[in-house]
């Protein structure tokens, strides 16, 4: 198994060797040493300043970058130390008007969804080559905005971008109907056609890879967009639709409304004139935007919701790789993922060792300025998330769980927590039910497999969950009982552009990424036609 298992190819960019977190000859899990305290009273030293300027601030409108038709702009903040980085329009439902028609337009009279396939696809191409030219400087952006490690940002986000653009583009010329035997003397066949305007919400945690999941299968299926970016992350989004400009895309195809979610993301959820919306974000907005769709056009909505996966490491687990991977699970991008295995569940014959391994490590962690150079964890998105992820800390030790590591802010300046851990997590505890979203990871102790399954699955949520065993049995056992949209057995967070994403229950309607998300983006048609001479059937 562990010749084969692969930590996280998220991390790991395909082009070159390097990894944060991959196997050594040894097998064994390579181990960063910590360069930094993570003490509270650890400093951030002055802020490196990102080699990129910010070029693109205003909405994105029928192929032109324009100020929002009320003139006002917010700012976007640089999550290390809460300053401004640049003021950007902000949008309301009259740009939100604006946009619709542009890609109404653009699908209705436009020349996106009647060019040829293959035209849809070089452009596609196009784009991707482009983004891929400027991968630094988009990497830049997104770590600025964003506050995630400059190295996962160029050696994996972006990348991530280009190969699911590419991937995307590679189905365009392959959206094909079939024909099908009917009763009588009939000629049947289905034509996928595109749904027309789609509206897109995405969130802040990964801005280029959900534009990405979202905008790649829009396109390649022929569909006009209007996207609205998280407000707390703007920038990277405008940078890169800008490139696909570059790349062709005609006017009107590729619309983006920044703003925020009251005015431009219920305007578009609500809008008469969108055929379809795609959300990804919180569980309580999902439900919001589903009402909205409802009430007014029926469009039709997918959603990729909230999670509290379960991480469940088997009692014949090699301990050090399970530590590690349950490291990784959590803490990867601060904490800030929708399917962060944030319930670590762990065998009781192995769970004291595991807890001093994950403590240990947790403390190990290098925490600091994302754009210096083997940066593990930078801050987090904002001052509410820093709030919330605190008060999460805070409630956890009042309800008698053991924190073994972290528990504070990191440093004195932005929005940095300190890696944490609490052990003697039991299920009923909010920090073992809410999804926090920040680097604080809950291990829970089990007994036997069946209990762990109705613990792992007494939850709302089922966006994810991972396993780690050298049992194929328990393996199988635990892949087929998880009600989850991701089971990833001794891997975790793997991310191809051809693995279909999404939730069960609370966490979400639909699938993302791979030849499943095509099915979003396209409605069946089926034509039926009378065959004139039976003679020859
Ligand atoms: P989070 O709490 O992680 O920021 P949200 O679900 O609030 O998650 O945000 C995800 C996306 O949904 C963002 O682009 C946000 O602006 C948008 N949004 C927030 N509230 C609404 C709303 N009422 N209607 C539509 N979109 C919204």
């Amino acid at each position: 198994m562990a010749s084969s298992l692969r930590i996280s190819r998220l991390l790991s960019r395909s082009s070159s060797s390097s990894s944060f977190f991959s196997l050594g000859g040894n097998g064994k899990l390579g181990r960063r040493v910590s360069k930094y305290s993570t003490s509270a009273a650890a400093t951030i030293e002055e802020p490196i300043k990102p080699s990129v300027e910010v070029q693109h601030t205003q909405l994105l409108i029928n192929g032109k970058f324009i100020d929002a038709a009320s003139g006002k702009t917010f700012p976007t903040l640089d999550p290390r130390t809460g300053e401004v980085i640049a003021q950007v329009s902000e949008g309301n439902g009259e740009d939100v008007d604006r946009a619709v028609a542009a890609a109404r337009k653009a699908f209705d009279e436009g020349p996106w969804p009647r060019m040829t396939a293959y035209e849809r696809q070089k452009i596609m191409l196009r784009a991707a080559d482009l983004i891929e030219k400027h991968n630094d400087e988009i990497a830049a952006l997104e770590t600025w905005d964003n506050g995630k490690p400059y190295e996962q940002s160029a050696k994996v986000e972006v990348p991530m971008l280009v190969r699911q653009i590419r991937y995307y583009a590679g189905w365009a010329d392959k959206l094909q109907g079939h024909t099908i035997p009917a009763d009588g003397a009939l000629h049947v066949q289905t034509l996928h056609e595109p749904i027309g305007v789609v509206g897109q919400i995405i969130p802040w945690n990964f801005p280029l890879l959900m534009f990405a999941w979202k905008v790649g299968p829009a396109l390649a299926c022929g569909n006009t967009i209007v996207l609205k970016t998280a407000e707390q992350t703007p920038l990277s989004a405008l940078y890169v639709a800008n490139l696909f400009l570059e790349a062709g895309l005609p006017a009107g195809v590729l619309n983006i409304v920044s703003g925020f979610g009251p005015t431009v993301g219920a305007a578009l959820a609500s809008h008469m004139h969108v055929d379809k919306l795609a959300f990804t974000g919180s569980t309580e907005t999902g439900k919001a935007v589903l009402q909205l769709a409802a009430k007014s056009n029926l469009k039709t909505v997918t959603l990729e919701l909230g999670g509290k996966s379960p991480f469940i490491v088997c009692k014949d687990a090699d301990v050090d790789q399970a530590v590690e991977l349950a490291h990784l699970a959590l803490f990867f991008n601060q904490g800030q993922c929708c399917c962060a295995g944030s319930r670590t569940f762990v065998h009781e014959s192995i769970y004291d060792e595991f807890v001093a391994k994950a403590k240990a490590r947790a403390l190990s962690r290098v925490v600091g300025d994302p754009f210096k150079s083997g940066i593990e964890q930078g801050p987090q998105i904002d001052s509410k998330q820093f709030d919330k992820i605190l008060g999460y800390i805070k409630s956890g030790v009042e309800n008698g769980a053991t924190l073994e590591a972290g528990g504070d802010r990191f440093g004195n300046k932005g929005y940095y927590v300190q890696p944490t851990v609490f052990s003697n997590v039991q299920d009923n505890m909010a920090i073992a039910k809410d999804e926090i979203f920040g680097p604080v990871q809950s291990i829970l102790k089990y007994k036997d497999l069946d209990e762990v399954i109705h613990r792992a699955n007494n939850t709302a949520y089922g966006l994810a969950a991972g396993v780690f065993t050298k049992d194929i049995d328990t393996a199988n056992t635990l892949t087929r009982a998880l009600k989850a949209g991701s089971v990833w057995v001794n891997c975790f967070d793997i991310f191809d552009a051809a693995i279909p994403f999404g939730g069960y229950k609370m966490s979400g309607q639909g699938r993302e990424k791979g030849e499943y998300s095509l099915k979003n983006y396209y409605q069946v048609k089926a034509v039926v036609t009378p065959l004139k001479n039976p003679a020859w059937l």
